[in-house]
């Protein structure tokens, strides 16, 4: 059976002025609802001194404050529940997420019933990138608790995939649905995937020959868009892997990879992108990293306007060899997980690029944050193949090599593991240990 390209065919590849006309046009109308309905633009912006009124061209949102999380926490527990950010009375309220972040109150995420709508159409339109059809098993593998990716699943549903509600449940139940399934598509984080996989074939199971499993989408950890990561869950599981983009402060999946898989296209209809120096505030040029800042074009519950991100990306705005006219992002990594070393920025994503292609390390690894003498240094720790016949200098020197080779520095130590020696991860795996004194 033959099916259309695209989920929606004028949004998703309209010509970039109408796309940036359109972009105008709503961000007029979202800064005026905003100002007029949500207690804390009214005072953020008279504070700054901006009207909506300011706002003529995409340059102008330059001029407007930007927010963060920590403001998104404050102004909640300003107001019990959902905090002077949001625009409508809580009735008009259907669904909040809740994400438990680092620190603190956990914030939620409301969206009314047309907000509800227009974001789970945005992941059937992802999921169709990703050659999801009406004809595909899926089964949906993330958290259901609170978690703004759990109703995903219904945009799956409503494209027509036969939609398994898995949720996050024990390995070995999740290989039972797998096996007597049969799915076709399966969502998790990289390192869940490649832990599943590994899994099933200490029970005897081959995830490439004896699972039906053809597409892997994957979020939550940079590894969907490192090659050499994909291409060893794709071997695996022979399969291909699809990387999507997603922040519960403004919607589940945002961004997601199409069959070019060279970035993720953002769904540039609902969302506005700045890419910025996270020093500066300053746009950066285009292709360079950046913080990423999003803000909505048309959530209801509660806009986000210049709302900083905390994810270094890189936003690309060439159409796609897809027909997509909508930008394409590629997170390199958490602003937290950022390690300026020597004056260069360094992300566990670099690292891991780098232990990835080196064929006697298995691709598992740490990177550690380390002061001396007020200077921030890093150790990195990786796992060797158990059938390496150099010795553990050598490897270790070909790593280090190989680190300074593409990031210009090196890394104080690296030392080289045994098989299994560091943790596994099930869901999101810890990357990065600072023991940097605060
Ligand atoms: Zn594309």
């Amino acid at each position: 059976m033959s099916y259309q390209r695209y989920w929606n065919e004028s949004i998703e590849t309209m010509p970039r002025e109408e796309l940036e006309a359109y972009q105008t046009e709503q961000l007029k109308e979202h800064l005026k609802y905003a100002y007029e309905h949500s207690p804390y633009y009214k005072q953020s912006f008279d504070e700054s001194g901006v009207k909506p009124e300011d706002f003529k061209v995409l340059s102008d949102l330059s001029k407007f404050p930007f927010i963060n999380k920590q403001i998104e926490r404050d102004a909640q527990i300003s107001k019990p529940l959902l905090g002077t950010l949001t625009a409508v009375p809580e009735e008009d309220v259907v669904f909040v997420s809740a994400s438990s972040g680092s620190t603190g109150v956990p914030t939620l995420s409301p969206f009314t019933k047309t907000d509800f709508d227009e974001f789970q159409d945005i992941q059937s339109r992802l999921f169709w990138a990703a050659g999801m059809r009406p004809h595909d098993r899926y089964v949906h593998a993330l958290n259901f608790t609170l978690f703004v990716g759990g109703p995903d699943v219904i945009g799956a549903q409503n494209l027509g995939a036969l939609c398994i509600w898995a949720g996050t449940i024990p390995s070995e139940r999740l290989l039972y649905i797998l096996q007597e399934f049969q799915p076709t598509v399966i969502w998790t984080t990289p390192s869940y995937a490649w832990y599943l996989g590994e899994t099933a074939k200490k029970q005897g199971i081959n995830p490439a020959t004896d699972l039906a499993i053809n597409k892997i989408i994957v979020a939550g950890e940079p590894g969907g868009s490192i090659e050499a990561t994909r291409k060893a869950i794709e071997d695996l599981w022979d399969a291909e892997v699809y990387d999507f983009y997603g922040i519960s402060d403004i919607y589940g999946a945002c961004a997601g990879m199409c069959s070019a898989r060279n970035g993720l296209h953002i769904a540039e209809d609902q969302i506005y992108v700045e890419v910025i120096d996270p020093v500066t505030l300053e746009p950066v040029k285009d292709g360079q990293r950046g913080e990423l800042v999003l803000t909505t074009l048309r959530k209801q519950a509660r806009p986000m306007i210049r709302f900083r991100t905390g994810d270094i990306a890189i936003f690309n705005k060439e159409k796609c060899e897809c027909g997509r006219t909508h930008g394409r992002i590629q997170v390199v990594g958490r602003l937290d997980d950022m390690l300026i070393v020597s004056g260069v920025n360094i992300f566990p994503s670099d690292i891991e690029f780098i232990v990835r292609n080196i064929k006697e390390l298995n691709g598992e690894y740490r990177v550690y944050a380390i002061s001396e003498n007020f200077t921030t240094k890093f150790k990195v720790e990786v796992e060797k193949h158990a059938d390496v016949t150099i010795t553990n200098e050598e490897l270790s020197e070909k790593v280090s090599h190989n680190i300074k080779a593409r990031l210009g520095v090196r890394p104080k130590e690296v030392v080289i593991l045994e098989e299994g020696a560091l943790p596994r991860a099930t869901h999101k795996a810890k990357r990065f240990i600072d023991l940097r004194e605060q």
